[in-house]
């Protein structure tokens, strides 16, 4: 199999999001980069990145982990990247997929204690124990990178899914500057996560006071469960219909027919189904040829009730309710997943050898 350099980095930014409802855990993407005894091979790597997402996704039992990816000014002119790296990190930096500050700072330290993720680290950040306790007072919440499994491990406990947003995540911030990736107007719907500087919401990228523009609109974050691992995750937002399917005509859709395989890949249809956030319901309505089922449930541990849907009207769904676009092809709630398991083909690094690290690509 050959190694594909610039399928790995497609791969790894799939995985990369500044989006305050999706991401899982946090990270200082140099201190990854620069990680040298992973593999011995070149002072900086981005692949380190790709061997840090696969360590994830055992630890935490899931193939469709989201990471908030924070990258210093450093990092990105380091002279030791590839030109096809620096190229990468510059287009991820002005499409707002990692979030580039100055300097990097506790910066990591800041974006879990704001949003309860956990932080992905070398050092455990030494020195910010005072300012941020948990790093002590909640080990679970550290996951430390280490090499091993001829590639990367993650020490650490089992982080608890953080809870609902508070504070300054349950409103939209503005950036003055409007063509900024983290908080600029493109960002209509989605939402990184400020800096605070004195009490003061900043950009994290422009140092800048932030504009709070309003409440944030309510949304799910939903998860793709193909085979019982978790392929991907998916912010649904009130008055934004998404439509999920095999390769929906709607370019935002969620597009899931490069996890398909046999009787699954043909019986989905391009558009499957619609998901409609409205007054605090999730509705889903069946668009497909073949029909879709919901599986009805009161609790994750009572017997679900089939429902079937074959282009009816728009149906309700329960926090428990599950969505079998097929057999093995299942839509439910990120946070009511009711399986967690990793390990099969989601791996970031894929049929790349993980120990073999070319010295320069
Ligand atoms: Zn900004």
């Amino acid at each position: 199999m050959r190694f594909d350099v610039t399928q790995v980095l497609d791969a790894i930014e799939r995985h990369l999001t500044t989006e305050a409802a999706l991401a899982q855990a946090v990270v200082d993407l140099g201190q990854v980069a620069w990680f040298d005894a992973l593999d011995g091979g070149r002072a900086v790597n981005l692949l380190r990145v790709g061997q840090t997402l696969d360590a994830l996704s055992r630890h935490l039992g899931e193939d469709g982990i989201m990471l908030y990816a924070v990258a210093g000014r450093d990092l990105l002119t380091d002279a030791d990247l590839t030109s096809k790296e620096r190229m990468v990190l510059g287009r991820w930096s002005g499409d707002g997929i990692i979030e580039v500050v100055p300097v990097v700072a506790d910066r990591v330290a800041e974006v879990a204690d704001i949003t309860g993720w956990p932080v992905v680290t070398l050092d455990g950040f030494p020195g910010l124990e005072g300012r941020y306790p948990w790093l002590h007072g909640q080990p679970d919440r550290v996951l430390r990178l280490v090499p091993g499994d001829g590639g990367a491990r993650i020490v650490g406990g089992q982080p608890a899914p953080p809870g609902a947003p508070a504070g300054l995540l349950t409103r939209v911030w503005r950036c003055q500057r409007r063509d900024c990736p983290s908080f600029g107007e493109r960002r209509v719907a989605t939402q990184a996560v400020p800096r605070l500087r004195s009490g003061v919401p900043v950009c994290p990228r422009h140092d800048e006071p932030l504009v709070n523009v309003g409440p944030k609109p309510p949304y799910v974050t939903m998860a793709l469960v193909v085979d019982g691992a978790v392929r991907e995750r998916f912010v649904v937002r009130m008055g934004r219909t998404v439509t999920v399917g095999r390769s929906p005509d709607d370019p935002s859709g969620i597009m899931i027919g490069g996890y398909l395989t046999g009787d699954a890949a043909a019986m989905i249809s391009r558009n499957h189904v619609r998901l409609d956030l409205r007054d605090d319901a999730l509705f889903v309505s069946d668009v497909s040829t073949n029909g879709t089922i919901v599986r009805s449930r009161t609790s994750p541990y009572s017997a679900s009730d089939p429902v079937h849907l074959n282009q009816g009207p728009a149906y309700p769904l329960k926090p428990w309710d599950t969505i079998e676009l097929h057999e093995g092809v299942v839509l439910s709630r990120a946070d009511r997943s009711l399986t967690r398991t990793a390990g099969g083909p989601g791996s970031v690094m894929g049929d790349a050898p993980t120990i073999y690290m070319p010295p320069s690509v």
